[in-house]
């Protein structure tokens, strides 16, 4: 059996003091010596000059050095007079070893980031499954047991993600993908059985993860992570992990990002390729800064046949392999750690890993100034509206009394208002988002050709169909909804759809199941800060989702 002694919590400070001591002790500094410069020390321990000071001032008091004024500090002999202090500081203070090895960190004094000094739990291996994690010295249980991670996509990328933040126990997991399981996920996908067939991937993927660790929280979301989730999902994420497979969805969840403020870490892999990217609002190049105008022009070019672009993207796919999913699954997850954490991350970077040479870069991208996605809402007005029960002139109402009488409100989906043939004249009247009509429904029933549709995503007060719920045309859930004058902007969250639209409370097994749903509130850290306001208003006008 291997005896652990239980180590105590220490400030940084006492830390560096007790290093100090050690070294009095050991004899490595003897009696007189001057100690190396401030400067040296702060670089040796890995402090800043305020602890340091802290650090030496406390020696001083315990004898153990003296300042000589404009000169610097001396090492004094230890002896009866100064022995016991001196053990004490180099060891641990007696009152923090007494403390049980499983009581939790005190809160208040300074903590250590990432040092060995970090408080260790001695945990319990055979009870405690997240234990051994307790001695990475920068481990900190309660940010990623309070941690809220989204995983847009549940393939092959996604399974491993969705496998390692489980088993590292991210607390909250929330899991988006439109799509269904099939013969050939299986040799990719380690969270899907045969008997999945034709399940949906984001909850056969949630109940697993519910299965690898029963401490994580878990959501899903069987829809298009382009038109089905609400911003205000966004807005309460720790951060999002990317694990898709065209750049459609990617542009989505970059947009949706960096308008709600939120780090996202995309991956990409091919056959034995891949790549990671951290993107941080405001911090280096976003995902569609490293577009070339070639492929935002076939971006764009959606919109001369919106129906027709959308089957596309469905039908795309990449040849991967489970292993550079493992590869590249698992450096996501290691970075959506390191946000959790606070740990510094490579913004606007890639990461670019060969499998058949073994190779790795690191390159930076340039942030693009004229960048489109560009824009961080403001403050954001909670209502207690809900996407199913307000209408479109409710929400205008509302704009209307905050912006003036010529307030607009902006979809973020285009709306199909009509569908005319240009063959027989004929004009359907459909007003449905783009996304639920189909290209084959956008052909004349007569003539059998693609019927030209009228679009709109601006709704002025004019439309003749203002009685229709948000829902109706197209507006997800707890989102939220950006009204302007012309000259400014205000935001408006569908609050009322909070505690139905995220609750990480799928697959629970105790605690009454649906009885109260207000406990999946999540509560907010603050309001999202708008940080560089656009100049023309217009920037901020997105014909993105369909
Ligand atoms: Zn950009
Ligand atoms: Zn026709």
């Amino acid at each position: 059996m291997i005896k652990i002694q239980p180590v105590s919590y220490r400030t940084l400070a006492e830390s560096a003091a007790g290093k100090l001591t050690a070294f009095l002790l050991e004899g490595s500094l003897l009696p007189g010596a001057q100690l190396p410069p401030e400067r040296e020390l702060m670089t040796q321990l890995g402090i800043s000059r305020a602890t340091l000071r802290e650090a030496l001032k406390s020696l001083e008091k315990n004898r153990l050095i003296e300042s000589r004024p404009g000169v610097g500090w001396f090492a004094r002999a230890v002896d009866e007079s100064n022995m016991t202090q001196a053990k004490e500081m180099a060891g641990g203070a007696a009152t923090q070893a007494s403390r049980p090895a499983t009581s939790e960190p005190p809160t208040g004094p300074l903590r250590v980031p990432i040092a060995p000094e970090k408080p260790i739990h001695i945990p319990n291996l055979k009870k405690d499954r997240l234990g051994t994690f307790e001695f990475i010295s920068w481990w900190e249980r309660e940010k990623v047991q309070a941690a809220k991670v989204m995983v847009i996509g549940a393939g092959a990328l996604g399974n491993e993600v969705i496998k390692n933040l489980s088993l590292m126990g991210v607390g909250n997991l929330f899991i988006v993908d439109f799509d269904k399981i099939e013969a050939a996920n299986l040799s990719r996908s380690v969270l899907f059985r045969e008997t999945d067939n034709n399940r949906s991937k984001a909850e056969v993927a949630a109940a697993r993860a519910k299965s690898v660790n029963p401490q994580v929280h878990v959501q899903y979301l069987n829809g298009d992570v382009t038109t089905q989730l609400g911003l205000g999902i966004f807005r309460r994420m720790d951060a999002v992990i990317g694990c898709l497979d065209n750049r459609e969805a990617r542009l989505a969840v970059n947009r949706f990002c960096y308008w709600m403020n939120k780090p996202w870490v995309d991956g990409a892999i091919q056959e034995l390729l891949g790549l990671v990217r951290v993107f941080v609002p405001g911090q280096g190049a976003c995902y569609e800064c490293t577009l070339t105008e070639q492929a935002l022009r076939d971006l764009s070019m959606r919109y001369s046949c919106p129906l027709l672009a959308r089957q596309n993207i469905l039908l795309g796919k990449v040849p991967t392999t489970p292993t550079i999913a493992s590869i590249i699954g698992a450096m996501q997850s290691q970075e959506a750690l390191k946000l959790i954490h606070s740990l510094p991350v490579e913004p606007g970077k890639v990461t670019h890993f060969n499998g058949m040479v073994n190779e790795m870069r690191t390159t930076a991208y340039s942030a693009r100034e004229d960048c489109e996605s560009h824009w961080t809402y403001g403050e954001i007005t909670e209502l207690p509206a809900r996407a199913e029960r307000t209408t479109l002139a409710d929400l205008l109402r509302i704009a209307r009394a905050d912006l003036g009488p010529d307030a607009i409100i902006e979809l973020d989906q285009e709306l199909i208002v009509s569908l005319e043939c240009p063959n027989c004249h004929t004009i359907e009247e459909t007003l449905k988002p783009l996304s639920e009509v189909s290209f084959e429904a956008g052909h004349c029933p007569t003539c059998g050709i693609l019927r030209e549709s009228t679009l709109t995503h601006a709704i002025t007060g004019e439309e003749k169909f203002l009685h229709r719920t948000l829902a109706s045309v197209g507006v997800p859930a707890l989102h939220i909804l950006r009204a302007h004058n012309g000259v400014q902007y205000r935001f408006y969250e569908l609050t009322g759809d909070l505690p139905e639209a995220l609750h990480f409370h799928h697959f629970e097994q105790t605690g009454g199941g649906n009885g109260s749903p207000a406990r999946g509130r999540v509560r907010l850290k603050g309001a999202v800060k708008l940080k560089d306001a656009p100049k023309n208003p217009a920037l901020g006008r997105v014909k993105l989702r369909g």
